[in-house]
């Protein structure tokens, strides 16, 4: 992952300048780079974009025309992607728990492959699409994870066989088992530990007469952020020959969300107040922790800020979102430059639960999106001087 798409400062200036902030700007090449570096690296292992991550059209739009199938977990999901004309065998329903209105959605759309973990989710999908097709979610634990999601989802492996014939007799398609390490995976070790689980499994499940033929590893591949040491080639090299080894005659998918567009955005935001309290520096920004920002509380993400002052003495300070919220605090004690009214701030690693989750709490519109594809020779071309000196660019 050696590309990582960052806007240079005469751009940032430009962008900011011509469209306002706060405002995100999405590189599809990088959506594109990012996807070719999973195909590249797990050859033959078919992506699942896992949407939550951010279903910007655009980035959906890309994915498909690259061949992607996608991971959906809402009734809203399914339908968004079937108006873009995804087809419905593109689609995963990997939500452990579906809504009615998800399952009659499914039925209506066609999506006819789901996961689960429970018994009680079996009965609905037989219920609602008769002959549907299965994975079977199964627990790891993973404390490297920065979201593990194996608390709240995943059957005990000591359980599958039970729930998998369960769901056979219930006439469904038991097509194999799927997991989950947790978002943001810094090491190989939990998919090693899952896929050995999971091939104990498909050996127990082989001798009661099943003929699993899906194995899906999920998502939570890792991007570059502030502090980690991220190295996603060799994990996916590690992840590589576990699959080899061990199920080298079976269909593999992945549920990527964060890997393929964490990297794709940039947020430009700008210092609209400066306050000394309690003798601790405050910056008010345009952008807060209910809008692009939110991903420091659904994913407590670590964001990197960058400006583009003198390389001077750091300061810690207070970062403040412009609602009148108490709760919109984004980051205490964070190193930084002394900041001035208007400055402006580039947050590279913005695609991925941000926009996503962001609202429009206190009447604070969600944040413009461009794409810089679109812009970026206009940008490129007018030289810096000229684009801040007029302003009707
Ligand atoms: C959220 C989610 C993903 C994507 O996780 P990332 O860490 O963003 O890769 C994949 N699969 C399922 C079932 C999910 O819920």
């Amino acid at each position: 992952m050696e590309k990582i798409f960052k806007l240079t400062q005469s751009a940032v200036e430009t962008l900011a300048e011509k469209y306002g902030t706060p405002l995100l700007v999405l590189s599809l090449e990088q959506i594109e780079h990012n996807y070719r570096f999973l195909t590249e690296n797990l050859p033959g292992v078919k992506i699942y974009y896992a949407v939550k991550a951010n279903p910007d059209e655009r980035i959906v739009r890309t994915l498909a025309d690259l061949g992607s199938c996608f991971d959906v977990a809402s009734d809203g999901e399914m339908l968004a992607l079937t108006e873009l004309g995804i087809a419905p065998d593109r689609m995963v329903y990997a939500n452990p728990f579906k809504t009615h209105n998800g399952l009659a959605v499914a039925k209506r759309t066609g999506v006819y492959k789901f996961t689960f973990d429970s018994e009680s989710e079996i009965y609905k999908m037989a219920k609602a699409i008769p002959g549907g097709t299965v994975l079977l979610r199964v627990r790891v634990d993973n404390p490297k994870a920065l979201v593990d999601l194996n608390k709240k989802f995943g059957a005990h492996p000591d359980d599958a066989l039970r729930l998998l014939k369960i769901a056979r007799e219930q006439g469904l398609d038991v097509a194999g088992l799927c997991f989950h390490v947790g978002s943001q995976s810094l090491s190989a070790d939990a998919y090693v530990d899952a896929i050995n689980i999971c091939r104990r499994l498909f050996d127990d499940a082989a001798k009661e007469g099943f003929k699993l033929r899906i194995l899906d590893i999920g998502g939570g591949f890792p991007i570059p952020a502030i502090d980690t040491e991220v190295d996603a080639l060799a994990i996916t090299r590690t992840i590589r020959e576990m699959l080899e080894k061990n199920f080298s005659d079976i269909e593999i998918w992945a549920e990527p969300g964060r890997f393929i567009c964490g990297t794709t955005v940039n947020l430009i935001t700008r210092v609209i107040g400066t306050q000394h309290r309690n003798s601790q520096q405050w910056y008010f920004l345009d952008d807060g922790l209910y809008g692009t920002f939110s991903g420091v509380i659904f994913d407590h993400w670590d964001f990197e800020l960058l400006t583009f002052k003198p390389d001077v003495e750091k300061i810690p300070a207070t970062f403040a979102g412009p609602s009148c919220d108490s709760l919109d605090v984004m980051f205490r004690d964070k190193m930084t430059v002394p900041l001035e009214m208007d400055d402006i701030i580039l947050v590279p690693n913005c695609g991925s639960y941000t926009s996503a989750s962001a609202t429009v709490f206190n009447g604070f519109a969600k944040t413009t999106r461009i794409v810089w594809e679109d812009v970026k020779q206009e940008i490129e071309t007018i030289p810096l001087a000229a684009a801040t000196s007029n302003r009707t660019l």
